[in-house]
């Protein structure tokens, strides 16, 4: 578990980069960041193994302060938290297998020892046949690859990810985030990622956390930040992605007429909820659109319905909405 507590970085004792921090990471989350560029995303990740220095507050990783350990400690501690890169750091003189050996060759391992794990991180990441190519001759997916198989090498108990998809194409960020999903599974570990991207908080997180302007403006589990984004910033980060809900939903604007978005997280979505609703309240429900959201936790679904009927069955039947959790928003109303 990774806590975070009145964390503050000012560079030069000047610029404010961020602003008293709380964070609780837990063990086996996969926890993102996200924030626009400058937000202080960059400042917060790297100061979790150090690399940066905090200006003044706690990063308590399994019960340590980290900031208080001794240089011999600290270094222990960061062999158990590894980190990938935007721009994936390889040593270009080195090959694929002479990348990976790095991390382990300063560690003082034996040149046998090295050779099996070596072959074990290829494995894991899928790239057995590459071991003896260099750098230049990988696609940018690969070389993140031995990036994060180098980050694996002394069996981190937490991977650091600074925006490791960026500069990837989405068919290969969608392969890098999968074998991140994987591994993390396989091991066990805790993952934290920095990105800009939302589809990247969609596709693996389980919670996530907004940063803006050096602050953390609102944090929690993805799916209910996605059903009920609270910050202005947040639902703008939300509204970048490509979802169905986006598309402009035709329906004629005649008078007297009601139409209203549903949106429920799965549990909700298996239940005949809708249905219940038109029995018992009596109402007429047309349904006009229809589109679900595949989150890592769960799935969203939003339905675009018009409401027929007694106007006081009509209240009656939202409320019922909203008393299981569906979110109401009426858009038009004629
Ligand atoms: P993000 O990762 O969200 O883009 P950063 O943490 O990189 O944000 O930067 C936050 C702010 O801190 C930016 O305004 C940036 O210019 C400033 N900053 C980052 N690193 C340094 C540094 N080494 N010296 C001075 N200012 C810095």
């Amino acid at each position: 578990m990774i806590i975070i507590r009145n964390l503050d970085k000012r560079y030069n004792n000047l610029f404010h980069a961020v602003k008293n921090i709380d964070l609780k990471i837990e063990k086996g989350d996969i926890f993102g960041i996200i924030g626009l560029s400058g937000a202080g995303k960059s400042s917060l990740i790297k100061m979790i193994n150090k690399l940066e220095s905090p200006t003044s507050g706690e990063i308590i990783i399994n019960g340590e302060d980290i900031l208080k350990i001794n240089n011999k400690k600290l270094l222990e501690k960061r062999k158990k938290i590894g980190m990938i890169f935007q721009h994936f750091n390889l040593l270009s003189s080195r090959t694929v297998k002479g990348n990976i050996a790095f991390a382990l060759e300063i560690c003082g391992w034996g040149k046998k020892e090295i050779e099996e794990r070596v072959n074990e991180l290829l494995k894991l990441v899928e790239l057995e046949d590459k071991k003896e190519n260099y750098p230049s001759q990988l696609s940018g997916g690969q070389k993140q690859r031995v990036a994060i198989a180098r980050a694996l090498a002394n069996n981190p108990d937490i991977l650091l990810s600074d925006e490791a998809t960026s500069a990837l194409d989405p068919k290969t960020t969608k392969s890098i985030l999968n074998l991140i999903r994987d591994i993390q599974k396989k091991l066990g570990l805790t993952v934290v990622l920095i990105t800009h991207q939302m589809e990247v908080i969609r596709d693996i997180c389980n919670r996530v956390a907004v940063m803006s302007n050096g602050e953390i403006i609102e944090s929690g589990l993805v799916h209910e930040i996605f059903l009920q984004p609270k910050n202005q910033i947040t639902r703008e980060l939300i509204s970048y992605l490509p979802m169905e809900e986006e598309k402009e939903i035709e329906f004629q604007k005649i008078k007297g007429r009601k139409i209203i978005k549903l949106s429920f997280i799965g549990d909700v979505a298996n239940k005949p909820i809708i249905s219940d609703v038109i029995k018992k309240y009596d109402i007429d429900i047309n349904i006009i659109s229809g589109s679900i959201d595949a989150l890592t936790t769960m799935r969203i679904g939003h339905l675009v319905v018009e409401l027929n009927g007694d106007e006081k069955l009509q209240k009656r039947a939202i409320n019922a909405f909203e008393e299981v959790r569906i979110k109401v928003e009426v858009i038009y109303n004629g």
